[in-house]
């Protein structure tokens, strides 16, 4: 059976970890690299052994830019500015990516947009198949629901997240809003505070809650008169998100240069929303 071989950037994080793991417990890859930041403290360490799955004999490296080759697919859960250097890497030497950071910034976003061009880059705000799902059922909600309803998303994750809304509320707002013909950035309320005024009907409101070892859970709710309906997707383990980045990697391995997201590694039709 042909491998497809990996490189993890900031293996020695939560996701780092989950993804050494999920890639040992698959016949068809192989983690042949692992790097960290060049002053961690797991620099040296291997990267099986910090995951938990024994000796691999791939120590972690201080210095990412000797570990990217063409063959190599390259997952990245890091951190913004992290990835955006990797991503130069990748663009250099050719390897291809998969990219499950949150928090870029429009031109972060656009860079990526940009490097696609060159190498094919899955980037996704969440890898799992659930919430793939929920981004198209929330859409066929919108859609039916249309003006009717007031639309917010709610999102709850661990004390450690450092950014907010999670990538994944923004992309179940996108989902929403491109159903609706409205653009995010125009609608998009994030959080309430004070004498508000009430509520306009096109807005799609956000809400987060931070706290304990929450994994993730986000719920669309489409609130109209006399009843609302609540679309939810409760992660349980990182492993969902950790499988769904492999899944990934092995598909892009050999692919075009684009920017694909998840529901092409799904199957979905393009024209979501
Ligand atoms: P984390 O535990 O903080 O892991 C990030 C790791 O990257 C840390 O070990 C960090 O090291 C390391 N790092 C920082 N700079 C680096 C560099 N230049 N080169 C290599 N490694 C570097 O965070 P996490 O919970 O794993 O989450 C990581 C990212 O993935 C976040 O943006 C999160 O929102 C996102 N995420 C996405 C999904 C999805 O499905 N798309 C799912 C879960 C999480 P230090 O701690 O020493 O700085």
């Amino acid at each position: 059976m042909a491998e497809t071989e990996i490189v993890v950037v900031g293996a020695g994080g939560r996701m780092g970890r989950m993804l050494v793991q999920a890639i040992h417990a698959r016949q068809d890859t192989r983690l042949v690299a692992a790097s960290e930041h060049s002053d961690s403290p797991f620099v040296g360490q291997d990267a099986g052994e910090l995951a938990g799955v024994g000796a691999l004999g791939v120590e972690i490296s201080g210095d990412a830019a000797s570990l990217f080759r063409p063959g190599r697919v390259v997952i990245d859960f890091t951190l913004p500015g992290a990835t955006l250097a990797h991503l130069e890497l990748a663009k250099k030497s050719g390897s291809p990516m998969v990219i499950g950071t949150t928090g870029l910034d429009a031109a972060g976003r656009e860079a990526i947009r940009q490097a696609a061009q060159l190498i094919p880059i899955v980037f996704a705000p969440n890898f799992s198949v659930g919430v793939n799902l929920m981004f198209r059922l929330a859409a066929e909600a919108a859609k039916a629901l249309g003006e009717s309803v007031d639309i917010e998303i709610i999102e709850a994750h661990h004390r450690h997240k450092v950014d907010a809304p999670s990538g994944t509320a923004l992309g179940l707002g996108e989902s929403i809003a491109k159903a609706l013909d409205r653009n995010l950035q125009d609608v998009a309320v994030y959080g309430r505070e004070g004498h508000t005024g009430a509520r306009e009907r096109q807005t799609i409101g956000f809400a987060t809650v931070r706290g304990g070892d929450i994994v993730g859970d986000h719920t669309a709710l489409f609130a109209g008169d006399g009843e609302r309906l609540e679309i939810t997707h409760r992660a349980s383990s990182r492993m969902t998100f950790a499988q769904g980045a492999v899944r990934a990697a092995v598909w892009v391995s050999g692919k075009k240069a684009g920017l694909y997201d998840m529901g092409d590694i799904l199957g979905f039709e393009k024209n979501r929303g």
